[in-house]
């Protein structure tokens, strides 16, 4: 196998949908397309639903998709993520916050700054007022943030499909203010830790991959290549929700979906038949090695991508 690798990290808050079940396919799909290995990630610092985890695993091997490795587990690496944010406080990269999410809604926006991002309210503080603030804070129960000290520039990356991702990237939040590591952070670490050499996952995060890039440039870790997938919609456009009706593994197994049938509706969300090819490019697929064989990234952003549940015959 050649050098390199993809992932799939799902959060374990509850049963995966098709939609997600697609993107964690179109991964392991594009990983092995390019000779390389497939790594799982359990993200598990927030939202967890107690078995979610397991349970996410055994519908990808029923799917015929099993990672090279075991998990990593978020969980157990909380020592590794205050190590990167030690690593970055001494480069003076770090501050700590003391806004609620309503003093941030609140404060005027920086000049220039992109909207949305922080107001810097907590970056040019003197130790004085750090030390009240601190006080403030641990007499309501609540420690601060850790924020990145950014220069708000911009980052562009390259994805395979979007082409180029340009964002603004803020004093993202490194640590939140109940102790929990953040998303931004605990990726980028996580990433380069398992060797990941191509992120694939739901465009939804697109966004983030700018700041994710910066944050591993400021930690000295590799860079990586981005492909961002269409999310899956439900009739109205939206993103597809549990609430949309049969829409996990289980609930379609139960409807009588094979797996077959998960991967014959994963090649027609891709626009089916290729027009453009000669031969109507691959048949129907039927299983994950139909995938290998017959997925053409470039395909991906063509069609729109929606799912429509399968009736309950029995109601
Ligand atoms: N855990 C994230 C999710 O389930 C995905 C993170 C990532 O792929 O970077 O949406």
């Amino acid at each position: 196998m050649r050098a390199g690798a993809g992932r799939y990290a799902p959060s374990p808050s509850g049963d995966l949908h098709i939609g997600n079940i697609r993107t964690g396919v179109l991964a392991y799909a594009r990983a092995r397309q390019q000779g390389q290995r497939f790594l799982w990630r359990v993200e598990d610092l927030d939202r967890v639903r107690p078995g979610a985890a397991e349970s996410q695993r055994a519908v990808f091997a029923d799917l015929g998709i099993v990672p090279d490795d075991d998990p990593l587990v978020q969980s157990a690496r909380l020592d590794v993520y205050a190590e990167a944010i030690a690593r970055l406080d001494e480069a003076g990269l770090v501050y700590e916050c003391y806004c609620s999410r309503k003093d941030i809604q609140q404060a005027p926006s920086a000049p220039h700054a992109p909207p949305g991002a922080y107001p810097g309210t907590c970056r040019d503080l003197s130790e004085q007022e750090r030390t009240e603030r601190r006080a403030t804070l641990a007499a309501a129960g609540r420690r601060p943030a850790l924020r990145l000290r950014s220069e708000n520039r911009e980052v562009t990356v390259a994805d395979a499909l979007l082409g180029t991702i340009t964002a603004p990237v803020d004093d993202v939040v490194l640590r939140r203010g109940d102790g929990v590591f953040a998303y931004n952070l605990t990726v980028v670490v996580d990433d380069a830790a398992s060797g990941i050499t191509e992120v694939v996952r739901g465009d939804d995060l697109a966004s983030s991959a700018p700041r994710q890039a910066r944050l591993a440039e400021l930690l000295d870790l590799p860079e990586q290549a981005w492909l961002h997938v269409p999310l899956v919609l439900n009739e109205s456009g939206s993103r597809l929700a549990k609430r949309d009706g049969a829409v996990t593994y289980e609930q379609l197994r139960a409807r009588g979906w094979t797996v077959a049938d998960v991967y014959g509706w994963i090649w027609e969300s891709l626009g089916g038949p290729d027009p453009t090819s000669a031969t109507g490019g691959s048949a129907r697929w039927r299983s994950i090695e139909d995938v290998i064989a017959g997925l053409d990234v470039a395909r991906l952003g063509s069609v729109p991508t929606v799912f429509v549940p399968p009736a309950d015959d029995a109601a």
